[in-house]
């Protein structure tokens, strides 16, 4: 059998709190866009590059996207700075196919609040919780390696409700030492994309150093892989079988798309 064609993932980030906080420039020197990307190429199958906020274009050229599979979209301080024709591009890209990935504060990026329709608002503390982060799909691809659950012992906490539509698959559940639970871990499809949004990730603390996070991003990368382009039209249809006589055929032919 042929290999299969590598997965094309790009890590977005907007890579601003790395300059700005230098607890966070500690932990990720050269972003945390390259320490996931860094992560994701030493997995098998996937090529990995990264694209960032302030690169033309955000980073997300036509061209950048023709090549791109699967996007990992890590956003917090500056999503308004986020053109609205960069995110329409990448919405008509995901509902031709382009695999989606939200991480954390991305919540509240105008791609996914876009994609969802609701508010996608949240409660938050930022205290150094301890979570636990449960898996309930154990059979789900993105779910795999992982066990029955795994600790982040420093994280800033989520907490229901959620403002998203029910999740088509909801994969993990986080617990936080406060006693908050959160819906951590949920996909979902728009059109023929796959989109899944992950929760841990705060730019304070080592979570993308984490190997059970970094696991379940590589999974959620080909999960998330259609291997589809396809352009959304809305063709007129001729018959595919013979129809009988219409007489007013003649008269609607020369009228457009009701
Ligand atoms: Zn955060």
């Amino acid at each position: 059998m042929p290999t299969p064609a590598p997965i094309r993932v790009t890590v977005w980030s907007e890579y601003r709190h790395e300059k700005k906080n230098p607890k966070v420039a500690a932990l990720y020197p050269d972003g945390m866009h390259r320490t996931i990307a860094d992560a994701l190429g030493r997995e098998t199958g996937l090529t990995v590059r990264t694209a960032t906020l302030d690169e033309p274009e955000h980073g997300l050229t036509d061209a950048v996207l023709d090549q791109t599979d699967v996007l990992i979209w890590w956003g917090h301080m500056a999503h308004h700075e986020v053109a609205d024709a960069i995110v329409a591009r990448v919405r008509t890209r995901v509902l031709e196919g382009l695999g989606l990935i939200v991480l954390h504060s991305g919540h509240y990026s105008k791609i996914f609040k876009t994609l969802m329709g609701d508010t996608c608002s949240l409660t938050w503390r930022e205290a150094t919780d301890k979570e636990r982060v449960w898996v309930v799909c154990p059979s789900h691809p993105i779910a795999q390696g992982l066990g029955a659950c795994f600790e982040l012992p420093a994280e800033e906490m989520y907490g229901e409700p959620f403002g998203i539509p029910t999740p088509d698959e909801l994969i993990f559940i986080s617990w936080f030492t406060g006693g908050e639970v959160f819906r951590s871990g949920a996909t979902w499809r728009r059109g023929n994309g796959k989109i899944f949004y992950f929760r841990p990730g705060h730019e304070t603390y080592p979570t993308y150093h984490n190997p059970q996070v970094q696991r379940v991003i590589a999974n959620a990368a080909r999960w998330a892989h259609s291997g589809l382009r396809i352009k959304d039209q809305a063709p007129n249809m001729p018959p595919l079988e013979p129809l009988p006589p219409d007489p007013e055929a003649t008269s609607r032919s020369t009228q457009g798309h009701q």
